[in-house]
């Protein structure tokens, strides 16, 4: 790595997911630096590199006994080269700078791929909305938004959901959004239906997954038909990509939340998915509720001496993680080839440690697709509901998912085209990074040094 780069990043030395990201990326870069000067000269990584605004603040809510409590809030805007910032908001108590700047970093190459006009932040805020009740969590919301809202608007930074933050918490917050501005504008996307949101905006991001993985498994002459998948996770990600896999006759394997796994060896069904969304997001309770219901079914709870992630041990052909950063280890990396599975495809963003990612991406028989590419289907949406939400327009679910596969396709192929080019056919993880990094480059280069 560049002096210059690694001493900007030991300035902030204990951000390691932010660290972990900047080293992928530029993994893949060497060839294209080296064939272009001017990234070099223009100082490109660098600009890109250190957010262009990091807004973090104190967020005061009053618990339901009359207790004060304070949370920290975040937003990273990071790029606006290619369009008003555009990213994920996510609430839980793990949630910190380094955190956030990882997320908005993936966000720029995520958006570039999409080719939409969407530059990137994320932000969110260390706060857990589980077990809190609905009033605290709409107290939380509002207060997070009442200083939020002066940074935020539709041609400035657009909202969306990430990890704790669903349908309801995108209420609350678009709610106090409209009251603060007062106007009714399209700051936020994964809007209610009936107040301009877009259909298929909450599965997109889970669809457009499945889809890749598809594109992926036909260039190799497979489908999904018939494949065992585990899927990790059970929130608005894991439940899409579950429902997609069940439509393609694929066998939906495992589910997970924080407290355990469930392995259904006969396969989920849309029956038994719709028990899980009910558990999950209106009884917003564990995934043991399952098992009795179905007992076949076997639940594991989490043991956190266990060396490794039991959802990734059993057997199975496609892997799907879709919870959270660092879900798959080192160990649980050689469990996954020991099963000689065939396709990872990450729904969650760094989903691998930096260990398991390079033993992962090394063995050629595994085809890997990166976050930044196979979950770029939620930000097509949410560019497709601005697009709505500008025309006055909303197109019918039909419409939209044939837009969601299309783009996922061309992301897809241009991955491949990209990995081609530069020497790494096949390769998905350098595909997906050049061919961002080229579209917010060469902006950066139009646009001068700002
Ligand atoms: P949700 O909050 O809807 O669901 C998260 C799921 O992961 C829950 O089942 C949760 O369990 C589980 N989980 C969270 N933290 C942990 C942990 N530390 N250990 C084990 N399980 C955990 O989030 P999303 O589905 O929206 O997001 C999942 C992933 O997908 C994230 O990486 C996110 O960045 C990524 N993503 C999401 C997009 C979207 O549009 N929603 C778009 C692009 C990427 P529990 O129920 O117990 O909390």
């Amino acid at each position: 790595m560049a002096q210059e780069i690694e001493l900007m990043l030991s300035r902030d030395a204990h951000e390691k997911e932010f660290r972990q990201a900047v080293e992928t990326l530029l993994s893949s870069l060497s060839p294209v630096l080296e064939s272009n000067s001017r990234y070099g000269i223009e100082a490109v990584i660098e600009r890109l590199i250190e957010p262009e605004r990091i807004i973090s603040f104190r967020v005061p809510w009053t618990d339901d006994q009359g207790q004060v409590r304070i949370n920290r809030g975040y937003r990273v805007e990071m790029s606006s080269v290619l369009g008003p910032y555009n990213g994920g908001v996510r609430f839980h108590p793990s949630v910190s700078q380094s955190i956030i700047k990882f997320l908005a970093f993936e966000q720029i190459f995520t958006n570039a791929l999409t080719t939409m006009p969407l530059g990137a932040a994320a932000g969110g805020s260390d706060f857990d909305p589980k077990g809190k009740s609905a009033n605290e969590v709409m107290g939380f919301c509002q207060s997070y938004m009442r200083e939020l809202y002066r940074h935020i608007g539709a041609d400035t930074d657009v909202l969306s959901g990430d990890i704790g933050v669903g349908g309801r918490e995108i209420g609350y917050l678009f709610g106090m959004h409209r009251k603060l501005a007062n106007a009714f504008t399209g700051v936020i996307t994964g809007k209610g239906l009936g107040w301009g949101g877009s259909l298929l905006r909450p599965e997109a991001a889970g669809f457009g997954c499945v889809y890749f993985a598809e594109n992926m498994l036909a260039r190799a002459g497979l489908s999904l038909k018939g494949m065992g998948c585990l899927v990790s996770g059970s929130g608005k990600m894991a439940q899409a990509i579950a429902e997609k896999l069940i439509a393609s006759e694929a066998r939906v394997l495992t589910l997970s939340d924080s407290r355990g796994h469930i392995h259904d060896p006969n396969g989920l069904d849309m029956e038994k998915l719709a028990f899980v969304k009910h558990i999950k997001n209106e009884r917003r309770d564990s995934l043991e509720a399952y098992v009795e219901k179905y007992p076949h079914a076997g639940y594991l709870p989490v043991d956190p001496q266990l060396p490794y992630n039991p959802v990734w041990n059993h057997d199975a052909d496609c892997v799907f993680p879709a919870a959270t950063e660092y879900e798959i280890g080192l160990r649980d990396g050689y469990n996954l080839i020991n099963n000689h599975i065939k396709l990872i495809c990450e729904g969650s963003n760094m989903p691998c440690t930096a260990e398991a990612m390079a033993l992962l991406t090394d063995k050629k028989s595994i085809l890997y697709g990166p976050a930044k590419a196979v979950n770029a289907g939620g930000v097509a949406v949410a560019g497709l509901e601005m697009a709505q939400n500008n025309m006055r327009l909303s197109w019918s679910r039909e419409e939209v998912d044939s837009r969601l596969k299309l783009i996922m396709n061309d992301i897809h192929a241009t991955c491949l085209e990209v990995a081609e080019q530069y020497g790494q056919p096949g390769n998905y993880v350098h595909g997906a990074n050049i061919a961002g990094f080229i579209r917010v480059a060469e902006a950066m280069l139009d646009q001068g040094t700002v």
